[in-house]
């Protein structure tokens, strides 16, 4: 059975950024686990969270129920600083994602661009340099010592991408999409699941505005490819449930 990894940095990433594809994913014969590297405890909106361990508990049962809407088998919230994440010791949170990436062998690794994604979030930025390091250290024996598990190459590193920022975010260099994923059938999933988030509820109008107006489609950016890849010739459109047909014939030897 495929498996798929997916680092964010807050509760609502990933049903905001890749929410249609994991729900098109979720209960089609593919694994999905999800590592949120903080709480969301820095968050503007808080609801009625009176403190920050507060806001942190009422975002994992926010973060849990979004989870199950997507059809997420299993996640983790490693409750590194919100806001902070440029911050952290790169080399031990890259490890110890590397630990994961080797223990739990993905097939497909999900994260956002260093830009930070639609919306440019640092620490967006951070958990997908983070998430690379992982991805590449995993290989290596040179950068995390094989002790507690053999190196794995997993195969398919993608960032998050867009067409265009998001509207009222700052502008940022997004990674040039290579391919659509199709979450036409899924959009609905996908705002039931941000919707989750209750304490985020002063972003719902902007987030279903965005859904409504060319949210039909989530990008992605092809960050890392079996040996023998050729980068298609523009955008690729594919229907999630076929992602990983669709990897693994791109991925055969030409
Ligand atoms: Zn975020």
């Amino acid at each position: 059975m495929p498996r798929l990894l997916c680092v964010t940095a807050h509760p609502d990433d990933e049903a905001g950024n890749f929410g249609g594809t994991l729900a098109g994913l979720g209960g089609q014969g593919v694994q999905i686990r999800l590592i949120c590297l903080t709480g969301g405890e820095a968050a503007r909106n808080r609801g009625p969270a009176a403190n920050a361990a507060e806001l942190i508990q009422l975002r994992a049962g926010e973060l849990a129920a979004s989870c199950k809407i997507l059809g997420i088998d299993r996640h983790e919230i490693w409750n590194l600083p919100d806001s902070g994440l440029t911050r952290v010791d790169f080399h031990q949170t890259a490890s110890r994602l590397a630990q994961q990436v080797r223990e739990w062998r993905p097939d497909l690794l999900f994260a956002m661009g260093p830009e930070g994604g639609l919306t440019g979030h640092p620490d967006h930025g951070m958990a997908g340099l983070l998430a690379t390091a992982a991805f590449h250290w995993a290989a290596s024996e040179r950068c995390v010592p094989a002790a507690q598990a053999p190196v794995f190459q997993c195969p398919w590193l993608l960032y998050g991408s867009g067409r265009q920022p998001l509207p009222a975010s700052p502008a940022v260099q997004l990674s040039p999409p290579d391919l659509a994923c199709d979450i036409g059938p899924w959009v609905e999933r996908k705002r039931a699941a941000f919707h989750c988030h209750h304490t985020q509820a002063p972003l719902f109008p902007r987030f279903d505005a965005y859904l409504a107006h060319g949210g039909a489609r989530e990008y992605y950016h092809f960050a890392a490819a079996p040996p023998h890849r050729e980068r298609p010739a523009g955008v690729v459109t594919v229907s999630p449930p076929a992602l990983f047909d669709r990897l693994g014939e791109a991925a055969s030897p030409r």
